[in-house]
């Protein structure tokens, strides 16, 4: 289907007292209407700096090149050649990219209404009479499940439990019926039986408005349930991408492969990727060669440690960025 979002050749590097450190490294993905793409890796790894740098929310420190494309109905619009505090930019953060974030509670303003929040947030882009901003609000209350809409928009968010809030944020940020929707780590902050429920009905809102999402998570199970595509992000790089379904069945890349075998299984307690042998190695000593050769069980010495691997197209939407692959095309 249709291209909604390219993001070509991302570099962000943060300038530190310390010095300059790269956190992304030569990112490319699209986004495709309709889909689930889900980004997952450790923390650290640069997944949330993607999601900041498409919405314009990076931290002064930092400094980025490449081209973010957003395909809209007006013709494409180069993110990338706005500033942060364009009145475009504003337009587009929230009416056509819209973010829900790990902590709900941290994303309210605890002295405003969840109805005064949300009523704000649409006429902000929309324009509507503050009466029909409220009905939508109403409405969209409505869509995310929570029993009795009317007391929920008089509520401030310290009333609501964490679940119950991330149900407003969701609400919140379909509001204006965004093209794109990123979740970054949305339901990390929840309990199990919670994190289930919110996650399913994200699944249906996104059939039901016919949006994107661009899943950020550490937690390949999440991706299971919820991705179209996905892509594996190892120290500020995309070192596979393919469908759910590849990368679940046929993971190539030693680092997707690590991942998969620290999937905890039913019943035994969660053990999170550090299970993976070594250490993510520090960002301002980054390995020369493949960032992950000093953890990989598959490592070519000589090869590895001294050419940074290209990325190769193995099948159909599936790529990897490995010297097992590609034969003379990696040398
Ligand atoms: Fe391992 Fe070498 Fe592939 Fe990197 S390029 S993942 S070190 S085999
Ligand atoms: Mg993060």
């Amino acid at each position: 289907s249709e291209n909604i979002l390219d993001i070509k050749d991302l570099n962000v590097s943060f300038n530190l007292p310390e010095g300059t450190v790269k956190v992304l490294n030569g990112i490319n993905f699209t986004i495709r209407k309709d889909e689930v793409f889900g980004i997952v890796g450790e923390s650290g790894c640069g997944k949330s700096v993607t999601a900041s740098s498409i919405l314009q929310l990076l931290p002064k420190n930092a400094q980025r090149s490449g081209e973010i494309l957003l395909h809209t109905e007006n013709g494409i619009i180069n993110i990338t050649s706005l500033t942060p505090t364009d009145e475009k930019m504003r337009q587009i953060r929230g009416n056509d990219i819209a973010m829900i974030f790990q902590e709900p509670a941290a994303s309210f303003s605890p002295v405003y209404t969840i109805g005064e929040q949300m009523i704000e947030n649409i006429i902000l882009h929309k324009t509507l009479s503050e009466k029909e901003a409220k009905e939508i609000a109403l409405e969209m209350i409505e869509k995310v499940k929570i029993p009795d809409p009317k007391k929920i928009i008089n509520s401030y968010p310290f009333e609501l439990s964490g679940g119950m809030l991330q149900r407003c944020m969701i609400a919140l940020a379909l509001s204006c019926n965004p093209m794109i929707l990123i979740a970054d780590e949305p339901t990390t902050a929840l309990d199990v039986t919670i994190q289930a429920q919110i996650l399913y009905l994200m699944k249906e809102l996104q059939k039901e408005f016919e949006s994107s999402i661009i899943f950020i998570t550490h937690d390949l199970g999440v991706i299971a349930q919820m991705a179209d595509r996905v892509a594996v992000m190892y120290l500020g790089k995309i070192v596979e991408e393919g469908t759910v379904y590849d990368i679940f069945n046929n993971p190539l890349h030693p680092y997707t492969r690590a991942l998969m075998t620290s999937i905890p299984k039913v019943g035994i307690k969660k053990t999170r990727l550090e299970a993976i042998k070594g250490i993510v190695p520090d960002p301002f000593n980054k390995p020369k060669g493949c960032s992950f050769h000093n953890r990989c069980p598959n490592y070519i010495a000589g090869v590895c440690d001294t050419k940074e691997p290209k990325n190769i197209t193995f099948s159909k939407d599936h790529t990897v960025a490995c010297f097992l692959y590609g034969g003379k095309n990696n040398e």
